[in-house]
């Protein structure tokens, strides 16, 4: 029989931390002697790519289907966000941070802690364990971290985030920990070759509500927001068009300025009024500025959920 190799994947519109933990915990099973492999299951974004290559990492694989493979879950736990096939994987263990929407037939390993990144599980997965963190993955580990607490402002951040992201910045020598976080945003905020529908499916999700609505949550997280906004039409215009193909009852992107800490959010619903009251707020013309919203997880599907 041949021998059998996990595959380490995060979710699908594949964000930072997504990328990094799922190569530093295909590094990690390696380490323990098991034959491990990261993948991904899409495009990786321009922050993500800044990142590998400043320590230069490959690009993880494309995973096309997870059918008949072993898996381990990396970032995510539901099936509507990872690989296609995966009803027919096996599942080994789920390294996540988001909450649970999961079922399975197993007992398996599932790790989960309400920490602001699942990079920084990783590290303390490396530490229980006894394993060295080497220079490279420390400094994926770090850009997770920062990416996914927007350097440290989302009400997402813990101090097991900040502590990591200190520890690990020795390790892969970065001095100065908030100029790296800005250098990567700015990376992540290079938009120009996008059109409005990559923009809004760079990062997004879709949730369904407690009484069976579909909701696509997008954000791009930027450091000056006044170009996107500009293209505030074209960007209505295809999110209408996501609204009708894909037969949501609300699409909404936030356009978060990590600057100002606050987020614009445009938005198309079937009915808009129930979320002004969901976020106490009045959208006119299909936007509104919402200060201090930076998590999408934290401040916006809570709010939502039961639409
Ligand atoms: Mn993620
Ligand atoms: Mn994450």
């Amino acid at each position: 029989m041949a021998e059998k190799i996990y595959h380490v994947f995060g979710h699908k519109s594949p964000d930072t931390d997504t990328i990094c933990s799922s190569i530093a915990y295909a590094e990690l099973l390696k380490k323990m002697g098991k034959n491990a492999k990261p993948f991904r299951l899409g495009e990786i974004n321009n922050e993500t790519r800044f990142v590998l290559e400043k320590f230069n990492v490959e690009v993880p694989e494309l995973l096309e289907n997870a059918k008949d493979k072993d898996v381990v879950l990396i970032d995510h736990n539901s099936f509507e966000e990872s690989a296609e096939g995966i009803e027919e994987a096996r599942i080994h263990a789920i390294i996540d941070h988001h909450k649970m929407n999961f079922r399975y037939n197993e007992p398996i390993t599932i790790i989960t802690l309400p920490w602001g990144c699942t990079a920084t599980i990783v590290a303390t997965i490396y530490e229980h364990l006894g394993i060295e963190i080497d220079e490279k993955i420390a400094g994926l580990l770090l850009s997770a971290i920062l990416s996914d607490t927007v350097i440290f402002k989302s009400p997402t951040t813990t101090e097991k985030d900040k502590e990591w992201a200190e520890k690990l910045a020795k390790i892969c020598g970065i001095d100065d920990i908030l100029a790296f976080g800005t250098e990567m945003f700015k990376h992540k905020s290079n938009l120009k070759d996008k059109t409005p529908r990559e923009i809004i499916l760079l990062d997004s999700k879709i949730l369904t509500t407690s009484s069976g609505k579909k909701i696509r949550v997008s954000q791009v997280e930027v450091v000056d927001d006044t170009e996107i906004l500009e293209k505030k039409e074209e960007l209505l215009k295809e999110m209408e068009k996501l609204l009708e193909e894909e037969n949501l009852f609300g699409i909404l992107l936030l356009v978060t300025n990590i600057m100002k800490e606050g987020s614009t959010v445009l938005i198309l619903a079937k009915d808009i009024s129930l979320f002004e009251k969901a976020f106490g707020t009045e959208f006119k013309d299909n936007e509104a500025y919402l200060p201090g919203l930076m998590s999408r997880k934290k401040q916006v599907i809570p709010k939502i959920a039961d639409i």
